[in-house]
């Protein structure tokens, strides 16, 4: 009997969950009705027409619990993707950047994703077969960046009093004596050559610290740095919020600098999805592309924000209290270790536009960067300097960005006109010229060509 109970019971549940998925599917998961502070109801479908109408009603989207992934958690949760059509479209975690990369290439029909959130330049790693298995070329495009700033490095307490801040210089001497000591500074990023390895290593190296001689780098995901932190396993860290912020809260450590400090509006995370699904699928990719910039534009606008952190805070998303988070969505850093604190809404991720341009546009020339810093510390060999034009101009899809933009209707001033943001400036005073990247790799004193 007890017996019959208990199966009774888990059927019941299989279908309360299953039902569950099948109600967020189709009404685009709605916000819960406690999930905000009362904000924009659902919106009402799109008047879509045969030529807007997506081929697919489904795409599966990797995340990881950063604040990189908010455009795309709250495109799911205020209907956004139903709106444009997208009514089975699904967010799925993942446990790190090594699994996000293992299912894009298996793909959602062999039950992995379609795409999602990446580090950069990991969509173009994994274009050319460079951190696949069996080192597979699966051709990827680039459609849009998701976010800037909202990263840091945070650093131990045990390191505190070293002046380990924004400019190491005064810093240099203790970094050599731990190196002589046998007990290197170690940092870890999230996952090798991408945003957080070339953050702590350009903030290294514009300190005069060479990240290949005098520290020991390291991977941790970044749900786990603040566990490891806490152990001992690193001195320092470079993640997206609420991680490195966590630190500080929990009295583990302090914020040597943030991203928006390091690079003011500098290119972050970006939604890439794969090129197959993208060439199947051209409508839907438009559709996907609206109603991330929808919600881009909704996540920048500051009355947003505390109900961005109640959503964000969710269990399924980030699992961390909407109060530990808000403060950072507004700018408010503590930094600690004797620094001033930051109150700053310029200083907090952004998701639409930055006065040095659009965010959400994926601009050529940041991926020149990533692929120029790729071939500064020897990731990439120096060939891919010179077929940087090539490869960027195959897997960057700002084409399609702009035609959802115009379908959207995205005022004219929001659509840039050209695929350059420029030249770019750095907190040491070091400048990229996309124009000219052998220049910039001339200028730095501390590198690794291969
Ligand atoms: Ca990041």
């Amino acid at each position: 009997m007890e017996a019959i109970k208990r199966r009774k019971f888990l059927v019941t549940s299989a279908l309360t969950a299953a039902s569950a998925v099948f109600l967020k599917g189709c009404l685009g998961n709605p916000p819960e009705p406690n999930a905000g502070s009362g904000g924009t109801p659902t919106p009402q479908a799109a008047n879509l027409t045969p030529e807007t109408t997506p081929e697919t009603p489904k795409v599966r989207l990797g995340f990881l619990p950063i604040f990189e992934a908010i455009p795309l958690i709250i495109a799911q949760e205020k209907g956004y993707f139903a709106k444009y059509g997208l009514t089975e479209a699904v967010l799925s975690k993942q446990a790190n950047w090594g699994a996000a990369r293992d299912n894009v290439e298996i793909g959602a029909a062999g039950g992995g994703i379609d795409g999602g959130q990446w580090q950069m330049p990991m969509p173009y790693l994994i274009h050319e077969g460079l951190i696949t298995k069996n080192n597979v070329k699966v051709p990827m495009a680039v459609l849009a960046m998701l976010n800037t700033q909202g990263n840091g490095i945070a650093i131990s307490k045990t390191q505190a009093g070293k002046q380990i801040h924004l400019d190491l210089a005064p810093a240099k001497a203790y970094f050599q004596q731990l190196k002589q000591a046998g007990t290197p500074f170690r940092a870890a990023y999230t996952f090798p050559k991408a945003n957080q390895d070339f953050w702590i290593r350009y903030w290294l190296a514009a300190g005069g610290i060479n990240p290949d001689q005098e520290v020991n780098l390291l991977t941790v995901p970044a749900a786990q740095t603040v566990a490891n932190m806490k152990t001992g396993t690193m001195e320092g860290f470079s993640t997206g919020d609420p991680w490195p912020a966590r630190i500080v809260k929990d009295d583990i450590g302090f914020m040597a600098a943030l991203t928006a400090q390091i690079w003011p509006n500098h290119p972050e995370e970006y939604l890439a999805l794969r090129a197959d699904w993208v060439e199947q699928n051209p409508k839907a990719t438009k559709a996907l592309l609206k109603a991330v910039m929808e919600a881009q534009q909704w996540c920048d606008q500051p009355e947003n924000r505390p109900e961005m952190a109640q959503i964000a805070a969710k269990a399924a998303y980030f699992n961390v209290p909407a109060q530990i988070l808000e403060p950072m969505l507004m700018g408010k850093y503590t930094m600690g270790d004797g620094q001033p604190d930051i109150d700053d809404f310029n200083m907090a991720v952004k998701y639409w536009k930055t006065e040095k341009g659009s965010v959400s546009y994926p601009y050529k020339s940041l991926d020149l960067w990533f692929l120029t810093e790729s071939v500064r510390w020897g990731f990439l060999p120096q060939t891919y300097l010179t077929g940087a034009k090539t490869l960027i101009d195959k897997v960057n899809r700002s084409d399609l960005w702009k035609e959802a933009a115009q379908e959207a209707g995205i005022a004219s001033a929001d659509i840039p006109s050209s695929d350059s943001r420029g030249v770019e400036t750095f907190f040491d005073g070091k400048t990229f010229d996309p124009e000219n990247p052998q220049t910039y790799l001339d200028s730095l004193a501390i590198k690794k060509l291969a």
